[in-house]
Parts: structure tokens; sequence; C-alpha cells
């Protein structure tokens, strides 16, 4: 079987199984299979596959058709520019949370600590720390699997490993020191709407990376609450939030103390990131 054969079988089944974007990610599997490029496979369609390639294609292709996530197939996704492993143990870095890393950039100043609060595969703090001069950061997580796995893509991605500490950490409980900046993408999706997102969400994301409880809220709530332990007065707190949550979340902050509290959208126009300054008499 040569490439645009095999590539056409591919795409044929993944689009049987319903699968979104079936002929992308037919040809990013060959790609990841042979080892090649796109150029590749389209301007030498008639290279022949080996049997071992083309079992081994065959195999993956059965587990996206089973809806299993690309990146949880290829083990990596990029974000902000670098490429960061992933496995079912973590949130698959979304492109939408770049906002929230560059706003966050917008007030990262050399030397400042950050603390990335629910950091699954670390990739806002490790982003953080790549693009800024002598900050140091703490990734606090609930989760011991996921914290290995930021632990990996940190030593992987950081010229200075000694400028991130990783924490296990049941929110602010574990976590010691005072930060400039805590920075958070928690999980922010009412339990009743995770039945409703795609299989390759609900059936093989990790819950507790999406569920934030009853009405989506609660870490928020937690975490504007629990914050001020750990951090400066004068500091910042970033947010990433769902579509809807803008407003709810903004008064939340207001009323506990936070002042110029900003709500900002991402580039489909859709309220994507809250952040604000807590008060020095808060
Ligand atoms: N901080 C990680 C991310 O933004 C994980 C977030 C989460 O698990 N809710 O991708």
């Amino acid at each position: 079987m040569n490439y645009k054969e095999c590539y056409n079988r591919g795409k044929g089944a993944l689009a049987a199984a319903g699968v979104p974007e079936a002929d992308l990610d037919a040809r990013l599997l060959l790609e990841y299979v042979c080892g090649t490029d796109r150029n590749t496979l389209l301007v030498h369609g008639d290279r022949e596959v080996t049997a071992e390639e083309q079992s081994q294609y065959d195999t993956l292709i059965e587990k996206r058709a089973q809806r299993v996530p690309l990146q949880q197939i290829t083990g990596v996704q990029d974000f902000m520019g670098l490429t960061f492993q992933v496995n079912s143990d973590v949130l698959i870095p979304r492109q939408d949370t770049e906002i929230l890393v560059e706003e966050v950039l917008g007030n990262l100043h050399d030397g400042m600590r950050v603390l990335d609060m629910c950091t699954g595969s670390g990739c806002i703090l490790i982003s953080l720390l790549r693009y800024s001069n002598g900050c140091e950061g703490t990734g606090a997580d609930v989760s011991e699997k996921a914290l290995a796995v930021a632990q990996r893509n940190a030593a992987e991605l950081l010229p200075r490993p000694e400028a991130v500490s990783f924490v296990q950490s049941d929110l602010f409980e574990s976590v010691e020191g005072t930060y400039d900046i805590v920075v958070s993408n928690p999980p922010y999706i009412a339990t009743d709407v995770i039945e409703t997102l795609m299989p390759e969400v609900k059936d093989h994301e990790p819950r507790i990376a999406l569920d934030g409880t009853g009405d989506g809220l609660f870490f928020y709530r937690q975490i504007i609450k629990d914050c001020k332990k750990n951090l400066a007065k004068g500091g910042m707190l970033f947010f990433e939030i769902g579509y809807d949550q803008g407003e709810a979340v903004r008064l939340l902050m207001e009323e506990n103390g936070f002042l110029e509290v900003t709500v900002k959208q991402d580039y489909s126009g859709l309220d994507r990131v809250v952040f604000g300054t807590l008060c020095f008499d808060a």
C-alpha cells in the first residue's frame, strides 16, 4: 500500500466514526507514523509504506476512531510556540489559553514570582518563565500524575529548571511563600454540561481538570478567597474563564478586595480572561 492509499483508508475510517476534521487527523497520524511531512506525503503519494508502518497506522487510526484525542496518541501539543508533552493525566493545552498567558506576560516584570494554580501540563507557567527574565515560579496541582508531566515539560523546555518548582496541593493548602502574580485556568465546566461535550473531551480528558462542580464557579470562589494567603498586596490574580462566566467572576473578585477588575475577550469576541489587583487593605 502507498501513502495515498493508506491516507484514504485512514480518512474513510475516521469520517465513518464521526471524527471532526477526519482528513487532517488521518494525515497527521500518517506523518507521525512515517516520520514525514505534509509535502512529502503530497508529492510522493505513490511511495510504498512498509508493512510495519501500515499496521502501526491502522492501530492509531483505530484509536482515533474511538475518539481518543490526537494529542494523546502523538503525545504532544504545541502551545505558545513550545511543544508540550501530554497524556491522559492532563488537560490538553488549548489555543484559547494563550490569551491568558499573553495577558500575564504584559504584567510580568523581571524577577517576579508567579504561582500557577491547577498547573496540569505546566503549559501556562512554563511559557511564562520561558518568555520572561529572571522570574521564578511554582506550579500547584492536586494530581501527582499531572505534576509528573509538568515536571518533564519544565526539564525539557526551561533553560533554568531551577527557576521552577512544583507542589502537590489541594488548592492553596500546601503552597508556601508569597507571589506577585497568581494565574489559574481552573476546571470551570458545570458538571451537567460535561456530558454534552465531544467524546474526546468528556471520555478521555481528566474529569478533575474539567469539572467546576454545580455552576462551574467552585474553583473561582475558592481561589479568589484563598489566594490572599500567598498573593502579595498589590499583586495580581489572572483567570481563564468560560464564555459566560466573565460577569460572575468579575463580581466575585470585586467583592473580595480586588481592584481594577477587567474582563478580556478572545479572538472570537468571547469573554476569556479576568484579572485584577489585590487591594492593599484587603
Ligand atoms: N493549567 C493547565 C492548562 O491551562 C491545566 C488546566 C486544568 O487542568 N484545568 O492547560
